[in-house]
């Protein structure tokens, strides 16, 4: 339910409807105060009961107009907010005119080959580095990362590059030890429905990149989200990473029609994973690119300085050179659609 206020009415008006709403038991959010106080109730609730509430509202001095949410998403939605939500990590920041770029391994492996990949993808103008410490592995005899000595490393590239770095946490256990170390959150394909874990990481101050479930909507998708909303944490991207369809020459489809229509249903910055998508290197690029002229706020792309001896994901990683490459292919299409990417450094 969302109850907006006259222009102009006095704050004790505001506060009498507060009050009003608090004794229904529901805690109201104030979701905006310019140019006029909008209030919500985001509970759910029956019909009749909504009803009740609004009835009762309605009269009371300083309300103008009382409305419901018409999705089943509402803190996530543009209703919440019309603006853009921008996310600053450090010096990044996503959701802006330039187009964060998140580059780095599938798994860190070791220090040097982590602290290579940093300085390389760094200088060719990734905005934030990525890698994976806990690895969620669809087999349990694979590589699954080195766990909190993997993350000790990350956050040594993030000292010599100054870039902020990303990593994933399978469990809301694991949590606060990851949240430690990493400046973003990521929750994997894997795990977007672990409500548990979507609320820890709500209950968190650090961005959270919550990646689509591999067969999930865009409506689930954005469910997904609110969980995070719902605790406190409004710092979220959204990432597509491909899904699965009957499709076997990708490892996934990369749904590009989820990010304008992300960008229409919600305020949140929208983040493209095309190396996951593909599961091929070569298609990286050419998706990347799509990507960035669909409207993508950011990217992940991983990238290894010897993907053939990778422990995990090395057929769809870039290698150095390759990274270097798309970049500089991404300036003119993010041109072309009025953003920017990070310039490399010589
Ligand atoms: C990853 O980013 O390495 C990863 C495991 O991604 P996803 O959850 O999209 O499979
Ligand atoms: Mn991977």
């Amino acid at each position: 339910m969302v109850i907006a206020m006259r222009k102009g009415c006095p704050k004790s008006q505001v506060a009498k409807v507060l009050a009003a709403i608090r004794e229904f038991g529901l805690e109201p959010r104030i979701i905006s105060s310019d140019p006029r106080t909008v209030l919500a109730v985001v509970e759910n609730m029956s019909r009749a009961r909504a009803e009740e509430i609004a009835d009762s509202l309605r009269d009371m001095a300083g309300v103008e107009e009382i409305s419901s949410f018409d999705q089943s998403w509402k803190l996530v939605g543009r209703y919440f907010r019309g603006e853009p939500t921008v996310i600053e990590i450090g010096g990044l920041r996503v959701g802006g005119p330039e187009v964060a770029v998140f580059a780095g391994p599938c798994a860190v492996e070791n220090r040097e080959n982590f602290q290579e990949t940093a300085r390389a993808v760094a200088k060719a103008g990734a905005g934030g580095l990525r890698g994976g410490a806990f690895k969620p592995r669809t087999s349990p005899y694979s590589f699954r990362g080195l766990g909190e000595e993997g993350l000790k490393i990350m956050a040594e590239a993030r000292e010599i590059t100054g870039l902020p770095i990303m990593t994933e946490v399978l469990t809301a256990n694991e949590v606060e030890l990851v949240a430690r170390y990493a400046d973003v959150l990521q929750i994997g394909t894997r795990n977007m429905q672990n409500f548990a874990l979507l609320e820890a990481a709500g209950e968190t101050d650090r961005p959270v990149l919550l990646k689509r479930g591999m067969m999930a909507t865009i409506k689930e998708l954005l469910l997904s989200a609110e969980y995070i909303l719902a605790r406190g944490n409004w710092q979220v991207m959204l990432c597509e990473r491909g899904i699965r369809t009957f499709e076997t020459e990708t490892r996934n489809t990369l749904d590009l029609s989820a990010v304008p229509l992300l960008k229409q249903y919600s305020h949140l910055p929208v983040v493209v994973d095309p190396s996951h998508a593909a599961g091929k290197r070569e298609l990286v690029p050419a998706l990347a690119a799509a990507a960035v002229a669909a409207g993508a706020d950011g990217l992940l792309i991983e990238v290894h300085p010897n993907p053939d001896q990778a422990l995990s994901d090395g057929r769809q990683s870039l290698d150095l050179p390759g990274f270097a490459g798309m970049m500089r292919n991404l300036a003119g299409v993010a041109s072309a659609v009025g953003r920017t990417v990070r310039e490399a450094t010589p």
